[in-house]
């Protein structure tokens, strides 16, 4: 047997049923028509928002980076409860003018395309410049339409943090430019009517740490204050990144909260000329996701038991181990349809022809049988858009937010 993630607190059983915002899922698949199907609880959402308010400074902002989940309804839910949306893409930012204002988007990304650029200066969205060049070339395209592009940059920080599960600085990076580039580039950004709107540090993602934390944004704050220095006046605002993780796996605990907003009441400077804020994805979405899908075969291999599902990495490539991880352990699962006292050891598995689609290895469950539904938790982040839907050509997903 394998230890599994734990369930996160926020979901409830009644007589062995899970509950995913207080309905069962056969009730919540009958709505929807059918499994495979993601359900989003708003509700959760709404918790992680109201505890970051709590913990946080008041006067930090707070962006929700959509790439962790950028369906249309959550979306819409999501966006009048936070400051600012961070795009990654000119499709990600058409999603986020539908729901937000101009002036609350910003967009990073290393390669931007001419056209990306000039989408996001004719809305008056900011750019995050990854690099000089990026920043020439929305100078001119500025220059062409008459508009003055809003211009933030992105600096490559030269310090990483700590236990991160992706790291995003402390080296060589096709992300952000070196700190030595800003205060030039800031140059030539206010010699070619551009707006430099000020700074973006992201030092990395999916971290537990909250020391580690609290070390990383006191390092981006005191680089903010040597690159304000070197330009010359203060930053509009300077975007802290994020990187608070969730605990996917055995063992791991949330983010103490508490401990990163009293180190922040401590450390953020109190200045009327620049705004902070603090972007995040799969903290405030991750955790609100489930993942449901339908047993179609059980079996027996060489003596170990297999629940063969009709969902799979197609849909949520994380739980298979193969997005970003380097060793496969398990996201927490459960049997949605009935809990037994009797348990069994099973690999849960979907229905791809590929041994990598494995989303349960050896996991203790209660004992299942064809057409129960297995629900896999930690799904509202880098789910459904971070998978490879048309590998195999099995159906898409379905998709519900309950709000
Ligand atoms: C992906 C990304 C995020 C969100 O990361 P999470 O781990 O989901 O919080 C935030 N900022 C930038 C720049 C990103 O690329």
């Amino acid at each position: 047997m394998k230890p599994m993630g734990a369930v996160p607190a926020d979901y409830r059983w009644d007589g062995g049923k899970l509950l995913i915002g207080g309905q069962t899922a056969e009730a919540l698949i009958a709505r929807a028509g059918d499994t495979p199907l993601f359900v989003y609880d708003m509700a959760i959402v709404r918790d992680r928002i109201a505890r970051f308010r709590d913990a946080m400074p008041a006067e930090l902002a707070l962006h929700y980076a959509i790439k962790a989940n950028p369906h249309p309804d959550l979306l819409a839910a999501t966006a009048p409860l936070v400051d600012g949306l961070d795009v990654a893409s000119a499709g990600e930012m058409a999603m986020a003018l539908a729901v937000m204002a101009p002036e609350r988007i910003s967009f990073a990304g290393p390669g931007k395309r001419d056209d990306e650029l000039e989408a996001a200066i004719r809305a008056g969205v900011t750019l995050n410049l990854e690099s000089p060049a990026e920043g020439r070339r929305a100078l001119v395209i500025g220059k062409r339409l008459g508009v003055r592009p809003q211009l933030a940059i992105r600096v490559n920080p030269d310090f990483e943090l700590r236990g991160s599960g992706m790291r995003m600085g402390g080296r060589a990076s096709p992300f952000g430019m070196d700190a030595a580039e800003v205060a030039p580039l800031v140059a030539e950004i206010d010699a070619g009517a551009g707006d430099w709107r000020g700074l973006h540090i992201f030092a990395g993602s999916q971290a537990l740490d909250a020391g580690a934390i609290v070390e990383t944004q006191a390092q981006t704050l005191a680089l903010a204050r040597r690159l304000a220095e070197a330009v010359g006046r203060p930053a509009p605002l300077v975007n802290l990144g994020g990187g608070f993780g969730i605990p996917y796996f055995p063992g791991e605990q949330p983010v103490d909260l508490a401990a990163v907003g009293a180190a922040l009441k401590d450390t953020l400077p109190s200045s009327p000329r620049t705004a902070f804020a603090i972007e995040l994805g799969r903290w405030l979405v991750g955790e609100a996701g489930v993942y449901l899908t339908r047993i179609l075969d059980k079996k027996v291999s060489n003596g170990e038991t297999f629940l063969i599902t009709d969902g799979g990495l197609h849909h949520q490539l994380a739980a298979s181990g193969n997005f970003g991880t380097v060793v496969r352990r398990n996201y927490p699962l459960a049997l949605a349809s009935g809990m037994g006292d009797e348990t069994e050891v099973v690999n849960v598995v979907g229905c791809l022809c590929t041994p990598l689609d494995r989303l349960g290895d050896r996991v203790e469950l209660p004992r299942a049988e064809v057409n129960d539904v297995i629900a896999i938790f930690m799904a509202g982040a880098y789910g459904v858009t971070a998978s490879p839907s048309a590998f195999l050509g099995h159906v898409p997903a379905r998709e519900r937010v309950l709000d």
